[in-house]
């Protein structure tokens, strides 16, 4: 068993002004232990009294320009020591998001665990490109002089989800502090614990109080009213479909800028002449981390019709080496599944596929484990590209498995779908792989490598995995309020 010591618990708490507070009308909500299913601590509970004490604090503080206006090279060192503090604070940061929502610790790692490095990075690399990038000029003529400017914006609101809710909340706050906005952060009800880490840390690296702000609770008690309030110029939404579709709707009303990183279905396609001993870990990879809870998920598996077979009794041995367990236990690498609501759903999916097709393995709990949301290592086969558990994002560790003859049918059956995140392509061929880059209706594509990325990348979605790329260039475009001005050069 393990010698993992668990972190220390402090009561979940809003982050308004640079200080931490309980929620306005006192109300709070239960965090629940996902492997264990017990009460861990109950948090602050927003709602729209909360959520404008914040937008107040962020207007403040983009107003007096103590963030938004000082020079690039300040916010970089308050951005780099932010980064420094995530890699000093690692091991409670992993604790921390392990007890809220299952994913495990894994093993021991010589630096920091690499969700913290990338974390770090994120900052890292936002607060460079805002110093470093440069602005455009457009000179038709020698008679006048155009220039563009990237400025601050306003106060974003910024709502996360919970299945990797550290790293993908500094994705966002990343690039939304560093071009120099305020922001009010909502993170999901699910995972309120590890977020504190990052105040306490913005505290330490000198952030000016009010740039950045947290508002715990219920997206519809506190979601809702940040999206729709006045203040707010700005929402970067990841999540459900049906939650963008929500928050579109309001955001129109008042012309706010929105990004949304939605959910997906992607295709994995494996080609007879693949590296199968590369791909089969890989396709493993792509669907059980994380317990499957992951939107680039290779949920779908299309297997070239005369390796179906040899691949099917790879992947059922590659599932069996997805131990679950304890997230605290090291050798564990299948954690529960983040609520009872989502065990719930996940096993109402694995219900529809008895019907619509057949469980090859898996199917219901790891054995042994009869407390916390687990659900094994699981494969659906048989089973037609119009059925349920084809169609939508499961959000397990389930996988759907289907064959195919040539390339074009692959493509046929990837391409049947609503979602278009990521597609991961194994084949030995380049016109191959080429081929079906060029036809698969989706953003990003991975070809012989499991997920990977550079952050200048345009990460997101087409169909209903998203609407605009975060990334790089992408990021500033969206976090900045862009202006050209035109000077004549000749005397009038
Ligand atoms: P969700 O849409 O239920 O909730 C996401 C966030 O929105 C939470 O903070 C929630 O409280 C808030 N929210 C809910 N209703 C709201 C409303 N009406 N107005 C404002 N805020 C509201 O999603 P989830 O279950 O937390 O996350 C899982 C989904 O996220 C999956 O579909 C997954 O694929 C997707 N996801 C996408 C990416 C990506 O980058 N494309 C990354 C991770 C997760």
């Amino acid at each position: 068993m393990s010698e993992v010591t668990l972190p220390e618990v402090a009561s979940p708490l809003h982050f308004i002004g640079g200080e931490f507070a309980a929620a306005v009308a006192g109300g709070t909500f239960e965090v629940i232990n996902p492997a264990t299913e017990e009460l861990t601590t109950m948090a602050a509970r927003g709602d729209a009294a909360d959520i404008d004490a914040a937008v107040r604090a962020a207007k403040e503080s983009f107003d007096d320009g103590a963030w938004s206006r000082v020079k690039p090279e300040f916010r970089r060192k308050v951005m780099f020591k932010a980064a420094d503090l995530m890699e000093a604070r690692a091991d409670e940061i992993v604790k921390l998001q392990s007890l809220e929502m299952g994913g495990p610790i894994g093993p021991e790692h010589k630096g920091p665990h690499p969700m913290i490095s990338r974390s770090a990075w994120n900052f890292r690399f936002f607060a460079e490109e805002q110093e470093l990038a440069g602005n455009h000029s457009f000179n038709r003529d020698d008679t006048l002089l155009t220039y563009t400017m990237s400025d601050p914006a306003g106060v974003f609101g910024l709502i996360t989800p919970w299945n990797g809710p550290f790293m993908l909340s500094t994705w966002k706050m990343a690039p939304c502090l560093a071009y120099g906005n305020s922001a009010v952060h909502k993170p999901s009800e699910l995972s309120p614990l590890s977020i504190r880490m990052l105040c306490e840390i913005f505290q330490e690296a000198g952030m000016p109080a009010g740039a950045y702000n947290m508002v715990l609770g219920y997206g519809q008690e506190a979601g809702i009213p940040l999206v729709e309030h006045d203040d707010v110029i700005g929402v970067s939404f990841t999540g459900s479909p049906a939650t963008a579709r929500d928050i579109a709707s309001r955001a129109a009303k008042s012309l706010k800028r929105t990004s949304f990183e939605l959910g997906g279905k992607s295709a994995n396609i494996i080609f007879a002449d693949a590296d199968l001993k590369k791909a089969i870990p890989a396709a493993a990879m792509s669907i059980f981390m994380n317990a499957g809870q992951a939107c680039v998920a290779g949920s779908r598996i299309l297997v070239q019709r005369p390796i179906f077979e040899e691949f099917l009794a790879g992947f059922e041995k590659a599932a069996a080496n997805w131990k679950a367990g304890s997230p605290f236990d090291r050798s564990t690498r299948l954690g529960p599944l983040v609520s009872k609501r989502q065990y719930d759903r996940v096993m109402g999916y694995l219900a529809s596929a008895r019907d619509e097709g057949r469980i090859l393995f898996g199917g219901d709990r790891p054995e042994g484990l009869d407390t916390g949301y687990f659900v094994a290592p699981t494969a659906i086969v048989d089973v037609d590209s119009s059925a349920k558990v084809c169609q939508e994002e499961i959000f397990g560790p389930v996988a759907v498995i289907m064959p195919f003859d040539d390339a074009d049918h692959a493509l046929e059956i990837a391409n049947d779908s609503d979602y278009g995140l990521a597609g991961y392509i194994w084949t030995d061929s380049q016109t191959t792989a080429h081929y079906v880059n060029h036809r698969l209706q989706t953003a990003m594509i991975w070809i012989n490598a499991g997920f990977d990325r550079d952050l200048r990348q345009p990460f997101g979605g087409i169909k209903n995995s998203g609407r605009g790329r975060e990334g790089g260039n992408f990021s500033r475009e969206f976090y900045t309020e862009t202006r050209f001005t035109s000077f004549p050069l000749v005397p009038r």
